[in-house]
């Protein structure tokens, strides 16, 4: 017989329900009426919770969707700033007048560089985007092109998003827009599976390091195409890996750029990862440097002498040094045009959003030895590989890391990019350009609400009526999961009906975004 328990499961998954809703106390400020809501846990992965990463990922195909063929700028309009907002930035100012007099005469800025990162802190947390003043790099590196790449034109940079039109013969315009996908570069010939042919040769130490840097690269690489092109290009990138485990990203790019044009651009583009060199091994084993206490520093454990601090080692690079990696994409990639509303168009969506409910380590499944193998290996290079200035990895190679603290040790970094199931890469998933849809992932989750509440005729909650608090597993009125679940199946049942006798009375008015399989608020 079935599992009471497990059929309450598979029914909540079969409605598209959330199978960890979470338990919030609504409370009506006028009248003190209490209500118990069950909100969906929200969660974008598939072995977590299914519907809820199913909802996430279409959430992600309608914002690709409505940024891709856009015929009209989009209008980015930011709320005018709060009064709290303002004081935030007037204390701001007054604290750098006084940095500027301070460090004018020569004296120490060092309480007013503790005041002013707060308030840069403040800055953001009080919801405004950016810094008052942009990051300055603290080092100047030569920005003299490498020898070994391609110079590239480059073009004044105008406001324009929107890609140009074309006319046919017959007067038709079209507006095609850009699906392309960039690989990295080979490492060592691979089989089928996507397992080296030779591993021994198979490059892994380049692999680790590209996918490491495969963000800042992706980067580098839009701002040459946005130079190169001369407009505001904009893109929804979704970043996965290959079967040979290497990251790859697909980019939905509005406008349209030659076959030429992208090989120019791609040969053009690299990033260079100016860090300190981990061509020696100072510490290993259980030699590893000490932390001490009185200088909140780590020490040779011989010899007692302080170890090179980050900001050291950096400026120890020299103007003949190469740095640390020159990541690059491979030569091959692929790009199609893609007109609104094609069957194209779907595939590509498709593409995009196929993996965002997995890890990045998960998209592929392990079924042969060599498979396994090959993950244990890249593994093993990302252990000691430094993910980031803060690496733990950099005692080894004799540098105390950015920020150094006690407890670290090299090959136990925390950093998300040495774990399995990352590969490398512990960026963000999708990359979308500010000016897509004109519109932020909360913009796109409304407007799915909206139109449901307009579908079903429910009145706007207003939501300065109610407080909300989360309830906790000791509170008397806590549900176990199992209680929560059949509420969540008995409103997505109730919903469900409701939707449908909607439709039937609305037929002919449809959503561009909403199919016809529940959806939640
Ligand atoms: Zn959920
Ligand atoms: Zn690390």
């Amino acid at each position: 017989m079935p599992l009471a328990r497990n059929v309450v499961k598979d029914l909540a998954a079969e409605h598209g329900a959330c199978q960890r809703p979470v338990q919030l106390r609504r409370t009506e400020i006028d009248t003190g009426y209490v209500e118990q809501v069950l909100i969906p846990c929200g969660h974008t992965l598939a072995s977590v919770c299914p519907p809820c990463a199913e909802r996430a990922r279409i959430l992600r195909a309608a914002q690709c969707r409505e940024g891709w063929h856009l015929d009209r700028e989009p209008v980015i309009d930011p709320d005018p700033a709060t009064g709290e907002q303002r004081a935030l930035v007037t204390d701001r100012a007054e604290a750098q007048a006084d940095w500027d007099a301070l460090a004018n005469e020569g004296l120490d800025t060092a309480e007013l560089d503790e005041r002013i990162g707060e308030l840069d802190e403040h800055i953001t947390d009080a919801g405004m985007r950016g810094n008052v003043l942009p990051n300055r790099p603290r080092r100047h590196r030569s920005t003299r092109r490498r020898q070994d790449a391609a110079p590239l034109p480059r073009r004044a940079v105008s406001n324009r998003t929107v890609g140009k039109t074309y006319t046919a013969p017959d007067g038709k315009t079209f507006r095609p827009s850009l699906f392309v996908t960039l690989t990295c570069p080979s490492y060592g010939r691979v089989c089928e599976d996507g397992a080296p042919a030779d591993p021994d040769t198979y490059d892994y130490r380049h692999a680790a390091r590209d996918a490491l840097h495969f963000a800042a690269l992706f980067d580098r690489f839009i701002q040459n195409l946005r130079r190169f092109c001369g407009y505001d290009l904009q893109y929804f990138a979704a970043i996965e890996p290959q079967k040979r485990l290497a990251p790859h990203v697909h980019i939905a790019i509005r406008g349209t750029i030659s076959r030429a044009e992208l090989r120019e651009v791609i040969a053009a583009t690299y990033h260079q990862v100016w860090w300190p060199s981990t061509a020696a091994v100072k510490y290993d084993g259980g030699h590893l440097p000490v932390w001490d206490e009185h200088t909140g520093t780590y020490l040779d454990p011989d010899t007692g002498e302080i170890l090179v601090t980050w900001d050291q080692a950096l400026d120890a690079i020299g103007d003949g040094d190469e740095p640390l990696h020159v990541a690059r994409f491979g030569t091959r990639f692929d790009a199609q045009g893609v007109l609104a509303g094609s069957k194209d168009a779907s595939r590509c969506i498709g593409y995009l959003t196929k993996y965002l409910t997995k890890h990045v380590g998960d998209c592929h499944q392990v079924t042969t030895d060599a498979q396994a193998a090959h993950a244990a290996r890249l593994a093993d290079a990302l252990r000691y590989e430094p993910c980031s200035p803060t690496c733990a990895n950099w005692l080894r190679y004799g540098i105390q890391p950015k920020n150094a603290r006690p407890g670290l040790r090299p090959g136990c970094c925390k950093g998300k990019a040495h774990r399995r199931e990352y590969l490398g890469y512990a960026g963000r998933r999708v990359l979308v350009s500010r000016k897509w849809s004109g519109k932020t992932l909360a913009d796109h989750r409304a407007d799915r609400k909206a139109w449901l509440t307009g579908m079903l005729g429910l009145p706007a909650t207003d939501p300065t009526r109610y407080t909300w608090e989360p309830v906790k597993p000791s509170d008397p009125d806590h549900m176990p999961n199992g209680q929560r679940l059949l509420h969540v199946v008995a409103d997505r049942q109730k919903w469900h009906a409701a939707l449908t006798n909607a439709r039937a009375r609305a037929s002919g008015e449809t959503s561009p975004n909403l199919s016809a399989a529940g959806t939640a608020a």
